[in-house]
């Protein structure tokens, strides 16, 4: 009896509902992992999160050979590919069983689909897990039986979901037998090279799962306390940066949660960090579910029916001007800046620069939410998607179109004394506190800086113009 145990985007030992169903069957247990870089191509993914995901796959590799478990490295190119490398497999190692963890996009749901009814032609089945969420994604509704699809009544329902009863996780996995080595490294090291990844952002991350538990650790013990007063402002690095290590897998959503719970349960000072956290563990939930219930999303359809019918503006000077930080609006080159640099972005400042894009440029979110995908460590189709809809107003709980962040008052709000703009953007760094965040004020100063690429009077009369025209024109169309 063999079982086998299908890694994506889920790249640990502990806390693996699949490893340790394949464990509990007691037999022999192989692991497998498909690389299809194809795919990663199609879907944008930037050079700094492959190489991520592809050293954490390696301490993966090891982790599991301690354990007994061969983790097999399959070459599939792109999805459609992937029923006949499994079912190969499958064939040739009498692998009676299947296992892995869900995963929610419509490529991957489709890819899994036809992997599933490949496998059952030889009698083997698929078991599907659900260790990405905290609450798989079918099991709340609203009194209507409906999806939800507004973000505080599902955070009640998450919230009673999880209250019910003490999470159970897997934990570390017992040794399905004596340690076998790993014979993946050398198809990594190809895999690695010609990655274009500065040495910047290489310092900056530690990949793998034992990298993910200790920065876990480090930030309940030290910033937890104080998230819900200082996880706006950027310049502090006061939230965990986990991003990358929830999205590719090497830390479970679970374990977050229950750390974190167990702080807010047993520590009064720390409840209120616990719960805001917890409430961003809800939101990527919640995103999670939206794709499985909308998976017209995926096909970069906005929610609200109005952005179909929107003049967006095809300026590639300014979309440029966006991408490289050179905006003439300090907190937003500066964010931009922060990406390109290091792959990551504040969700303030991910919220701010995707607003400026949709809004005060006027260009189409599909293009943002492409440009991050390129460039994040952490890219995450649901969640990238679920921030790009929000912002530009037509997600499902998305900001009201007549709210349009100004980027200066933002600057002023979220770093006042400007020492983050200070971090990226050197053009400015002798301004002084005040003129920072408005340099046109100060051109003498910092000459090498661009004049601001939009004027920030009238931009919401555009906006909000522009949506009751589009709102008009869907209501026409569905009228006909
Ligand atoms: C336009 C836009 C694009 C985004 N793209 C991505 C993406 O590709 N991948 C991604 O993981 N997150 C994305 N986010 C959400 C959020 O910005 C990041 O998850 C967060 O900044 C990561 O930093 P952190 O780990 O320090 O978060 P923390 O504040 O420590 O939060 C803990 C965890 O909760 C989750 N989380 C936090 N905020 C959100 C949120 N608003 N939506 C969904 N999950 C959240 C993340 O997994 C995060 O690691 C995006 C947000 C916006 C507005």
């Amino acid at each position: 009896m063999t079982a086998l145990v299908w890694y994506r985007n889920d790249l640990r030992v502990r806390d693996h509902g699949p490893l340790a169903a394949a464990l509990a069957g007691g037999g022999t247990v192989r692991a497998l992992w498909l690389f299809c870089e194809q795919q990663w191509d199609e879907h944008d993914v930037a050079p700094l999160r492959r190489w991520y995901m592809l050293e954490s796959l390696r301490e993966l590799g090891r982790s599991l050979a301690e354990l007994g478990v061969s983790l097999d490295l399959l070459e599939c190119g792109d999805f459609a590919s992937a029923p006949k490398v499994l079912d190969e497999h499958v064939g040739r190692h009498g692998v009676h069983r299947v296992h892995c963890n869900r995963e929610y996009p419509l490529n991957e749901m489709r890819r899994d689909w036809a992997v599933a009814a490949t496998l059952e032609q030889r009698g083997v089945s698929l078991a599907w897990h659900d260790d990405g969420m905290l609450v798989s994604p079918e099991a709340l509704r609203t009194v209507q039986g409906k999806p939800y699809t507004v973000f505080t009544p599902y955070r009640r329902s998450w919230d009673r979901q999880l209250d019910a009863g003490p999470l159970q996780l897997p934990g570390t996995p017992s040794p399905a037998g004596d340690p076998v080595s790993f014979q993946g490294e050398a198809r990594i090291d190809s895999a690695l090279e010609g990655l274009e990844v500065s040495t910047t952002a290489r310092g900056i991350w530690s990949p793998g799962e034992a990298a993910a538990l200790e920065r876990l650790d480090r930030f309940v013990d030290e910033h937890l306390r104080d998230y819900a007063h200082c996880r706006d402002l950027p310049e502090l690095d006061a939230t965990s940066r986990l991003s990358p290590a929830l999205s590719a897998g090497t830390l479970s959503p679970g374990r977050c949660y229950r750390l974190a719970r167990q702080c807010a349960d047993s520590e009064p000072a720390m409840a209120e960090g616990a719960r805001a956290w917890i409430g961003e563990l809800a939101w990527r939930d919640f995103y999670r579910q939206i794709m499985v219930h909308f998976p017209r999303l995926a096909r970069g359809e906005p929610f609200r029916e109005e952005g179909n019918f929107l003049h967006w503006s095809h300026n590639d000077e300014l979309f440029d001007a966006w991408c490289r930080g050179q905006t003439g609006f300090p907190l937003v080159d500066a964010a931009m800046r922060q990406l390109n640099e290091t792959g990551w972005m504040h969700n303030r400042l991910r919220m701010l620069v995707a607003m400026f894009l949709t809004k005060h440029l006027f260009i189409h979110w599909g293009r943002g939410e492409r440009y991050f995908m390129s460039r994040l460590i952490d890219g995450d189709f649901a969640s990238n998607n679920g921030g790009w809809l929000w912002s530009a107003s037509l997600g499902t709980d998305a900001v009201p179109y007549f709210r349009v962040f100004n980027p200066v008052r933002q600057s002023q709000r979220f770093d006042s004394r400007g020492a983050f703009i200070r971090r990226y953007v050197p053009e400015l760094r002798e301004l002084d506190d005040r003129n920072i965040h408005t340099p046109w004020k100060a051109p003498l100063l910092a000459p090498d800086y661009p004049s601001p690429l939009v004027e920030l009077a009238g931009v919401r009369d555009r906006v909000s113009a522009a949506f009751r025209e589009a709102r008009q024109r869907a209501e026409r169309e569905r009228r006909r």
